[in-house]
């Protein structure tokens, strides 16, 4: 049976519909029939080639939910009907040291769901059945797809940064990742302010947990913020003023780069050794870490804020969040395709 997706037959050109034959399913591989897919913006990196790794026909998606419908002999971690999610990454060598620590998502040999493989903006996507994960009961399958990148990706800094209940945290962009931040730096306790360039959205991020909301296309926007933060999250796939955020810290702060700048980052060394501050980044979550990702996200009624559209309007779709107008991800409903 041929898969029925979407894609990109060169770089920045509109997606059309595209077939292609799966093959043999491999011993370790699980099949999975997808019901929904998110937009992360990554894909619109991909679509663009804005970094250089894509490859054509590029078929995008990597905020996969769906059901398992096929496995290998080797498959032993999820059954068939089971429902499950994947994210960016669709394999790891599992042999190296942290892919035995799990912490697959530093593997140097890692494998992509949409980087030389077929994604899921279509009606079935395969990936290595380690990185299938099911999804607790309580998550409804359009508002957690966006958790299988777009959440894991601001989850995770929390934890391997150790940040505390106690600590002020400013989230930069609040876009698809940034809307999931404030709400899990809300429920870890921390004093958020949402940081964007948007003044129509200061009410939901309020809503979303953010105890202050600062609009940072204001002249006096970054002189308010001061010496304010412990940990800065900036979700943002555009360049800033790096050496004001760098202001922005307290002593100890760290900014911490989810979101993908356009250039490169420059700023002075002095804030840095005067203040014991750090640049750090952050690369989505390994399996283990989406699996407590998503159990975070039922006990504390975590979900994306989503509009919906059909996997046919998918150019639509995505020209709606290249206009930044996604209130707050855009999730393609895919079942019936075919
Ligand atoms: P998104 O939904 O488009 O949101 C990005 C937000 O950034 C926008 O809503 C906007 O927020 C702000 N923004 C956009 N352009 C800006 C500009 N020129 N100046 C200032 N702010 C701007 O994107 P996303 O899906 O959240 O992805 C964000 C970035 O994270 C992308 O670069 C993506 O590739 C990257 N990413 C990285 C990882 C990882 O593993 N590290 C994983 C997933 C995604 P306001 O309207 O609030 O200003
Ligand atoms: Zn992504």
């Amino acid at each position: 049976m041929p898969v029925h997706a979407y894609a990109a037959q060169s770089a920045k050109s509109p997606l059309t519909p595209f077939e292609y034959e799966p093959g043999e399913i491999g011993r370790e591989e699980v099949e999975v029939r997808v019901s929904h897919c998110g937009i992360c913006h990554s894909d619109i990196h991909l679509i663009d080639n804005d970094w250089g790794i894509s490859s054509y026909p590029m078929v995008p998606g990597h905020e996969v939910v769906g059901t398992v419908v096929r496995k290998g002999p080797g498959v032993a971690n999820v059954n068939e009907g089971d429902r499950v999610g994947v994210g960016w990454q669709s394999g790891s060598c599992g042999v190296c040291e942290f892919c035995v620590h799990a912490e697959e998502n530093l593997c140097a040999s890692q494998s992509a769901t949409c980087v030389g493989h077929y994604g899921g903006y279509a009606d079935c996507v395969r990936v290595d059945s380690r990185f299938a994960i099911r999804i607790p009961e309580g998550l409804a399958s359009e508002n957690a797809a966006p958790l299988l990148c777009g959440g894991i990706t601001v989850y995770t800094p929390l934890r391997v940064y150790d940040v505390r209940p106690n600590m002020s945290v400013g989230v930069i962009g609040v876009g698809g990742l940034g809307h999931l931040a404030v709400q899990y730096a809300s429920a870890w306790g921390c004093e958020v302010t949402a940081l964007s360039t948007s003044d129509n959205k200061q009410e939901e991020a309020l809503a979303l947990g953010a105890n202050h909301f600062v609009n940072t296309s204001k002249p006096d926007a970054m002189a308010l913020v001061a010496g304010r933060f412990d940990f800065i999250l900036s979700t943002v796939p555009a360049d800033l003023d790096w050496s004001a955020y760098l202001n922005s810290l307290r002593p100890k702060g760290k900014l911490c780069l989810v979101g993908v700048p356009q250039s490169e980052i420059h700023f002075p060394g002095f804030p840095l050794i005067a203040g014991q501050k750090s640049v750090c980044g952050s690369p989505i979550g390994s399996p283990a870490m989406i699996s407590e990702m998503l159990s975070f996200s039922a006990r504390h009624t975590i979900e994306a804020r989503t509009e919906r559209f059909p996997l046919e309007k998918v150019n639509d779709a995505l020209a709606h969040v290249r206009a930044n107008r996604a209130r707050y991800r855009v999730v393609l409903d895919v079942a019936g395709v075919a």
